[in-house]
């Protein structure tokens, strides 16, 4: 498996009206032929310009159409092969990212690397002999490091990204849109776009705070000349970046500057993934770092081929951003990938849709028997909901624009009208056989004449009314139930009962919901609609063969670059003046880059410095952010109830764990735990009780109590005995000492004075007389 680079283009913008207007000057140019590209510092007129050599270097006045037929086609013509793509623009805000990806309609040539590849790849399609595609489209948005649907249902919920072994990395729960042609990719273009920028101006930001990928999915099966098909998948991601300038220079505050450092963070994590994979020392690559670099762990030294976009602006006033820009381009080149088809998709949509076609088409031509029928379409539906519901809820309002797409495949159309009348014969011919057993039976039982008649006339109405199907010839009437069984032989397959109406109603709906699936899944799938056209083919032959040759030239002014300096060397002179003069001009040459190079680490030192106070401010402010929430918590803490596990924060925080998959943390839930007393105390209560109680029945026989608390006055007024038997027996709270009150009173349990007067507790400790004596001096203070 051979290995290929991963190419790099550099593009700069024109100076806009606010640099025009603070006349800037411009301190970029380009050799276009050597695609080179120099810099000049500003300011400092006797250093050398900064030089870079690319893939493809163009200039204010190139038009992304250049820039797409030599660069760019190649790469998404492998993608209609069965190689994956990715091509991703880089560059500072309004360094012309958007423009060159999505451009704009006006001019025709400014339209952009998107909307491009679209046109060319349907141009491929159509193109195609003997090979189908099933297109289809996907588009997110990372925000914050967060990834959205944005042609979802819900473009505000968060993605999650999973790993699979065969498709790589990918985000679940994407939307996946089947497209049939270019008008359909614009349209889900324009939606996704509109989705980002609803979003933008919900959350009060612009297009250059998110990272964007809009993928085309191709399955392509084509059938060689022995009539075998074989599959293949491609995939072409299309990514508009962030802005890459430093956020100490946007001067960005509050969510400005937390979206910047997030921003920041995916780029650095990009940029470590490139350094990582240039240098080629380190095992280990940083992939997962961020969001985008785990989503692009493909197209950066993997299976995919991949083009880098720098956008460059030719200001002097972003002369370092344009810098640091073309220095992580120059990186980027460095990067091996090793580009594959991939054969042979285990789980291609494409493959289920063939021999879902191939099945239907079996049951419409009558070769499977017709009680496969209900089941297989049942299984298909459970097999293809997946396929299924996208097409029947996406596209029934575009049914009318599939209809004239399909009518371009007169093959498809004039086969399954072949099946159809086919289908009619085997009818007609099943029916004549009917009348046939028919006419015999009526020979030879007379008997049963009128009955038999009768089943004819209502196959007849059947034929006329509900168009039966040819294997089920349905027949009424509950007196024909021998003939019927007779018949059923001679016609194969005929039903009999009073639910026979209604099974073939059902069948009828069998039979059109599978045509109706047939032409769905047909429509689904596009491929070689202009193969006769000539012109159509010519133009897409000389697209292809100008960008082959564009690929040549730039082979060979690359190889001149590095070739140069060895021709002096070895070439043979004239005259020793000759040699002399070619060398020393040589020697000036390599003084000259000597001293570029030595000035060049000048700057990266002064560059990695400038990059350490700003990682050092960005971790301060996150200290200081760490610190605050620390404070809160703290504060907080102490609000929470003692018996929840979140009132002890250091076990909350050692028992919290970090999920690498979704990048959270996984905090412990919340437990309250159940208020017990403690057992000793539980204990003296019973204790306590038992004892009260034990008084009580004993104080009760001996008959103490009521003899001491008897009120003689009372009773002498009453004129008889206080009640006895009924002691109520309670625990009051006095002066924060359980007591317990005794009294003659039986329902009464309110606090009275007497209730809360202090009685003895060890009632029979006490002499009787005394006590009598006690209570009524007590009772007369509290008279008083
Ligand atoms: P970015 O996406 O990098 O933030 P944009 O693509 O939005 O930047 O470009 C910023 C502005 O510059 C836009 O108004 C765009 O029209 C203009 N622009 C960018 N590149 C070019 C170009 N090559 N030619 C003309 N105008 C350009
Ligand atoms: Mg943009």
């Amino acid at each position: 498996m051979g290995s290929e680079s991963v190419k790099v283009v550099v593009r700069c913008r024109p100076l806009n009206d606010r640099e025009r207007a603070f006349q800037s000057k411009v301190v970029l140019s380009m050799d276009l032929e050597r695609c080179q590209c120099f810099l000049v510092k500003p300011g400092v007129a006797d250093e050398p310009p900064k030089q870079f050599t690319f893939d493809g270097t163009y200039f204010t006045d190139h038009t992304t159409e250049q820039m797409y037929n030599e660069i760019a086609y190649p790469l998404v013509e492998g993608v209609t092969e069965g190689y994956n793509g990715t091509i991703f623009a880089y560059g500072q805000t309004g360094s012309g990212k958007s423009f060159t990806m999505q451009g704009t309609a006006e001019p025709v040539c400014q339209k952009g690397v998107i909307p491009r590849a679209f046109e060319h790849i349907f141009e491929t399609i159509q193109c195609a002999e003997n090979t189908k595609f099933l297109v289809r489209a996907s588009y997110l948005e990372i925000y914050n490091e967060e990834i959205r649907d944005l042609l979802g249902s819900e473009t505000k919920s968060k993605l999650e990204l999973k790993e699979h072994p065969e498709r790589g990395v990918y985000a679940r729960d994407l939307s996946m849109h089947t497209v049939h042609s270019v008008g359909e990719c614009e349209t889900i273009l324009e939606q996704g776009w509109r989705n980002r920028a609803v979003a933008y101006t919900l959350m009060n930001k612009d297009s250059s705070r998110s990272h964007s990928i809009f993928t085309i999915h191709l399955e392509i099966c084509s059938t060689d000349e022995n009539g075998q098909s074989h599959l293949r998948a491609g995939k072409l991601n299309l990514v508009d970046l962030a802005g890459s300038e430093r956020q100490s220079k946007t001067g960005a505050t509050g969510e400005r500057l937390r979206e910047a450092t997030k921003i920041n963070l995916s780029l650095s994590a990009l940029g470590n993934v490139i350094s990582a994979l240039v240098d080629g020392r380190s095992k280990y690559i940083p992939y997962r770092d961020s969001k985008l670099t785990r989503l692009l762990q493909d197209s950066l030294g993997g299976n995919t081929r991949t083009l880098m976009i720098a956008c460059l602006s030719p200001a002097d006033y972003n002369y370092e951003e344009t810098l640091s820009t073309l220095r992580y381009a120059n990186r980027a080149k460095c990067i091996q990938n090793k580009p594959r088809i991939n054969e042979d998709p285990k789980d291609a949509l494409l493959r289920q849709y063939q021999e879902e076609i191939k099945k239907l088409k079996a049951i419409v031509s009558g070769q499977l028997g017709t009680t496969n029928l209900t089941g297989l379409l049942t299984t298909q539906s459970v097999a293809s909901s997946f396929s299924s519901k996208p097409l029947s809820t996406e596209y029934e309002g575009r049914l009318a624009k599939l209809q004239a797409e399909y009518n371009a495949e007169q093959e498809s159309k004039a086969k399954l009208q072949e099946d159809i009348a086919a289908l009619r014969f085997s009818f007609e011919s099943k029916l004549s056989d009917l009348e046939n057993a028919q006419a015999t039976r009526r020979s030879s039982e007379p008997t049963n004449v009128n009955s038999c008649s009768n089943k004819l006339s209502s196959v007849e109405d059947d034929k006329e009314d509900n168009r039966v199907e040819p294997s089920m010839v349905t027949m009424k009437g509950a007196k024909s139930q021998s003939a019927v069984v007779d018949q059923s032989a001679a016609a194969g397959g005929i039903v009999s009962d009073g639910e026979s109406l209604e099974i073939s109603t059902t069948q009828t709906q069998d039979q059109k919901d599978i045509m109706e699936r047939l032409q769905l899944l047909e429509q689904a799938v596009v491929g070689g609609e202009q193969v006769q056209n000539q012109e159509f083919r010519r133009r897409h032959q000389l697209r292809k063969k100008f960008a082959d040759q564009r690929q040549v030239q730039l082979i060979q002014a690359l190889s001149e670059n590095s070739e140069e300096s060895e021709n002096v060397l070895f070439s043979v002179y004239n005259s020793i003046q000759e040699e002399v003069h070619a060398k020393s001009q040589m020697l000036v040459h390599v003084q000259g880059k000597l001293k570029a190079a030595k000035l060049e680490i000048r700057d990266l030192q002064a560059e990695f410095e400038v990059e350490r106070d700003d990682y050092l401010a960005t971790i301060r402010r996150l200290e200081r952010d760490g610190q605050l929430m620390q404070s809160l918590l703290e504060r907080m803490v102490q609000l929470v109830r003692r018996d929840c596990n979140y009132s002890n924060l250091d076990r909350m925080k050692k028992e919290a764990v970090w999920d690498e998959e979704s990048a959270t943390w996984r905090l412990p839930d919340v437990t309250v735990q159940k208020t017990t007393l403690p057992s000793g105390k539980i204990s003296w209560v019973h204790e306590e009780e038992d004892r009260f109680k034990e008084m009580l029945n004993r104080s009760d026989s001996e008959n103490i109590a009521n003899s001491y608390f008897k009120s003689k006055r009372t009773a002498q007024l009453l004129g008889g005995e206080p009640n006895k038997g009924h002691v109520v027996h309670s625990m009051a709270l006095y002066n924060g000492i359980s007591q317990l009150s005794l009294s003659g009173s039986p329902v009464n349990s309110s606090v009275s004075p007497d209730s809360v007067m202090p009685r003895p507790f060890r009632l029979e400790s006490l002499d009787v007389s005394v006590s009598n004596g006690k209570a009524r001096r007590k009772k007369g203070k509290s008279h008083i």
